[in-house]
């Protein structure tokens, strides 16, 4: 019986051509047929490095009849590499279908590691490694997206989108409105010449990109909800008269006690006089 072949998933550089591994070159150079989300952009690899090999497209659009038509190619015993236009395949990319479609007709799938947007823009972010959740690209539907967003709010890990440049101002608008002001660090141009890490908050990128123009690709980290929430107030649930009572009691007079239950509670002080005095 003929050997099944197997599919390769080889991660491609972000933007530096030095990040190509010799492991990759390895398998570029040895496999039957290279699988690519972009053509264009994996020509200009392999004339760096000088590999001819069979290049097919294999991309959103035709991903059903050409993942059909890979897999015939590996079940009769070709390897295939896959590639998306940058970065590692599978990620906010149709490879992850052309995964499944070989794991149900049992044909090995390996990788070949390398850059990946997402975990750059996270290590560089200066924000919590520990627990993060990738949301790859919001949805255009405004209200999946709200939905979205809204899903996340009180999401404790570190949260990675992808947006395109262009939709960069809308997004964190979007996202300002839904999760207030936090922590944030927009990663452009990752190990590209212009490669920038903002670290700021949502409320001044917001208003930053309402006059700057967006350049490049971006990756937007933003902290978790559990960082950045307040502090518990001790006097929560206790009663504004209860309160100015317990400074009274402590041996403060009625005025200095008002003024200081309003500065805990972060009210106006004649809101406090008026409920104490009932006026
Ligand atoms: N599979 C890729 C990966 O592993 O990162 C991601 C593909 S996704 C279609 C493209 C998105 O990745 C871009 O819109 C941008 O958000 C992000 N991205 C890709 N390259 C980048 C770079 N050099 N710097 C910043 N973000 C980048």
């Amino acid at each position: 019986m003929e050997k099944t072949g197997i599919l390769y998933l080889c991660a491609t550089p972000i933007g530096n051509l030095g990040d190509v591994s010799a492991r990759f070159l390895e398998v570029f150079r040895s496999v039957d047929i290279i699988a690519a989300e972009d053509t264009r952009q994996t020509i200009k690899i392999m004339n760096h490095f000088d590999i001819h090999k069979p290049l097919t497209s294999y991309h959103e659009h035709n991903k059903r009849q050409k993942g059909e038509y890979l897999c015939s190619l590996m079940l009769s015993g070709k390897s295939v590499a896959l590639v998306s236009d940058a970065g590692t395949p599978a990620i906010s990319d149709p490879g992850e279908d052309l995964v499944r479609m070989c794991i149900e007709k049992g044909i090995e799938v390996t990788s070949i590691p390398g850059p990946a947007a997402l975990i750059n823009a996270l290590i560089l972010s200066g924000l919590s490694t520990k627990r993060f959740s990738f949301e790859g690209f919001l949805s255009v539907n405004k209200r999946h997206r709200a939905e979205h967003l809204n899903q996340l709010k009180s999401d404790t890990h570190t949260l990675i989108f992808y947006e395109a440049p262009h939709k960069l101002p809308y997004t964190l608008d979007d996202m300002l409105k839904v999760f207030g002001d936090r922590r944030i660090a927009l990663a452009r141009e990752l190990t590209k010449l212009h490669e920038e890490v903002k670290r700021t908050t949502l409320a001044e990128a917001a208003e930053f990109y309402k006059t700057e123009k967006p350049r490049g690709e971006y990756v937007i980290v933003v902290e978790g909800a559990s960082e950045c929430s307040e502090p518990e107030n001790p006097w929560e649930g206790v009663e504004i008269k209860e309160h100015v009572d317990k400074y009274v009691s402590g041996g403060m007079s009625v005025k200095d006690a008002i003024k200081q239950a309003a500065a805990d509670r972060g009210m106006p002080k004649r809101e406090v006089y008026a409920v104490y005095h009932d006026v």
